[in-house]
């Protein structure tokens, strides 16, 4: 077993070379811990704390003239927010608003863009996607009256139980389906799907698809426009950092503007009508007509200052050290970790990878509550999966490093299993 003095020397040497390093300090990391969770919350940074402060500066300098006046006029901010995070996923500026929650932008999506014709009314969506988009799918269903259980057809896990076959995927796009909603990066098994074939391959067979991006946005570069992606949606809470119930990003390709939102409401209508207050809406005519209530400023503010970090740091180069985190992790587990009964259960290939590290053992719940009281913040996902997400903006090679050493420390001394079994808390 090599010893954990080479790995140190190792993440010195890459902490070193790394050009993103010296965006750790702009973000508040939690005292004393070694925080692996970007892909749950992300941290905030001290530029996302100075723009909401300044929102709130607005608020108590203008009132109600903060919504056209000041320097960011909060009636534009949606739209403008949206410009700002369109490179991020590939897109045009005016495809992209920042609104709603993840969820609440499936709806809306699914609500517009589900058009079920004759016998092609199916939605084909996977059985590992996130629990929150399958009960959207499903609910949408019903509302057209149809069945959840018939129409929602879903493409099953290989038998390991971790990921998906794109073959497998392809070959149930059939002249049955009408739409396709398909998570970018898994969020157990962290496995990246190949966008730009799959969408090729709906289109191909008549089928509109869009992307669930939550796991991807921020840590794997898109392009959505190029790759004639339909619609997306994705939380900008995980890796984008813009904090608890931080407000979602939703795409809409151009070719389908001008389409009816299917859940409408007056913050979808064309700007500079709105105020007229017609009772017909008069739709926005990009993706902004996707909104549908008041903005919520508040939490949408830190994303501007989060947002200047990745446009700095650029998604290429965050793409490449995140890469370079995971091999290192999985080096490690590889050469240390087997032996204590870890599998690994993402896939080693860069191009089918997203992010973060699914570590798998038949006690992870007990051992992520030790490593939590260790100082390590991993999170922990059921039945057996510890994730562990080191993120290219504030996490070092040296943290990962110094997370696996406790890790050997809890597994040598058993220390896991003074834990509880039982699972109840947010992790
Ligand atoms: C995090 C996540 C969500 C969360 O949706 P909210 O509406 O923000 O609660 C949904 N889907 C996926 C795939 C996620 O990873």
């Amino acid at each position: 077993m090599p010893s954990f003095s080479s790995f140190f020397e190792e993440a010195w040497e890459l902490d070193q070379n790394d050009p993103l390093g010296k965006y750790r300090g702009e973000f508040y990391l939690p005292d004393g811990k070694i925080y692996l969770d970007g892909n749950s919350l992300g941290l905030l940074s001290k530029r996302s704390e100075l723009a909401l402060t300044e929102v709130l500066d607005s608020w108590k300098k203008l009132g109600i003239d903060g919504w056209v006046q000041g320097k960011r006029p909060w009636f534009y901010f949606a739209e403008d927010l949206g410009q700002k995070m369109a490179p991020l996923v590939g897109a045009r500026p005016e495809e992209v608003v920042v609104t709603g929650s993840t969820t609440v932008n499936i709806h809306q999506l699914v609500a517009t863009f589900y058009r079920p014709q004759g016998s092609r009314r199916k939605i084909l969506a996977d059985v590992l996607n996130f629990p929150s988009d399958l009960y959207a799918l499903k609910s949408q269903l019903i509302l057209h009256g149809y069945s959840a259980e018939e129409d929602l057809i879903c493409v099953p896990s290989d038998p390991s139980g971790r990921y998906l076959d794109e073959d497998e995927i392809i070959a149930m796009m059939n002249e049955e389906v009408a739409l396709a909603w398909l998570p970018a990066v898994l969020y157990k098994s962290g496995q990246l799907l190949d966008m730009e074939k799959l969408t090729k391959a709906a289109h191909e067979r008549g089928i509109l698809i869009g992307w669930d991006a939550c796991h991807s946005v921020g840590a794997v570069p898109h392009r959505f426009a190029e790759w004639g992606v339909d619609f997306a949606a994705w939380c900008t809470y995980k890796y984008l950092n813009s904090g608890p119930g931080g407000v979602a990003g939703l795409y809409v390709h151009k070719k389908h503007h001008g389409t009816k939102p299917g859940l409408a409401g007056w913050f979808g209508s064309d700007k500079e009508r709105q105020f007229e207050m017609a009772p017909e809406m008069i739709p926005g005519s990009d993706a902004g007509a996707y909104q549908i209530g008041t903005p919520h400023l508040l939490s949408m503010a830190p994303l501007i200052g989060s947002l200047s970090i990745f446009a700095e740091a650029g998604m290429e180069a965050i793409r490449k050290k995140s890469l370079m985190l995971t091999d290192f992790l999985f080096k490690m587990v590889d050469q240390i970790f087997s032996s204590y009964g870890f599998e690994t259960g993402t896939p080693r290939n860069p191009k089918q990878r997203g992010g973060h590290l699914a570590l798998e053992h038949p006690d992870a719940l007990q051992i992520s509550r030790a490593l939590k009281a260790e100082g390590v913040i991993p999170d922990f996902r059921p039945p057996n999966v510890i994730r562990l997400a080191p993120v290219a903006l504030y996490n070092s090679f040296i943290d990962v490093c110094e997370a696996m050493k406790r890790l050997k420390q809890i597994m040598d001394e058993k220390k896991y299993q003074h834990y509880p079994t039982e699972s109840k808390e947010v992790t």
